[in-house]
């Protein structure tokens, strides 16, 4: 059993396949974790391993100007939202990633992010708002 740090944004990282067990030290902080990042890390350098704790906690973002989603915040309508740069980073940056055949739109409600929940084959990703939970399916159509 994989223990994560907790993503506000990203219910079930095992689930979506975004890590797998490893006996490498992670390239940013250099420990061992047993536990790496395998999907998207939009940066320069590739980290080779990449800890969840050092996405968790804002060190990859912050070393490698990384984000792990190419993704946009969008409302039910999607069109495109403005949040403030602090929430895109909390999402885009130190959220752990999942793998996605496109570009998405990101679940707004509630003047907030919504909470990624699952995917439902093959193209429904499950959004909960973290404010009122109510669900949105957006589409990802490969
Ligand atoms: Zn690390
Ligand atoms: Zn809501």
């Amino acid at each position: 059993m994989i223990d994560l740090p907790l993503f506000p944004y990203h219910r079930d990282p095992i689930a979506s396949d975004s890590v797998r067990e490893t006996d490498a030290r992670c390239d940013c902080c250099g420990e061992k974790r047993g536990v790496t990042y395998i999907g998207n890390a939009y940066c320069l350098a590739q980290p080779e391993t990449l800890c969840p704790w050092c996405i968790a906690n804002g060190n990859a973002e912050n070393k490698y100007d990384a984000s792990f989603f190419d993704a946009d915040f969008v409302d039910d309508d999607m069109n495109p939202v403005d949040l403030p740069p602090e929430v895109h980073s909390a999402v885009f940056g130190r959220t752990i990633g999942f793998a996605t055949f496109n570009p998405i739109g990101w679940w707004v409600h509630c003047g907030e992010p919504a909470e990624y929940i699952r995917r439902d084959e093959p193209y429904d990703m499950i959004f909960e708002c973290r404010k009122c939970g109510k669900q949105q399916t957006i589409m990802d159509l490969d």
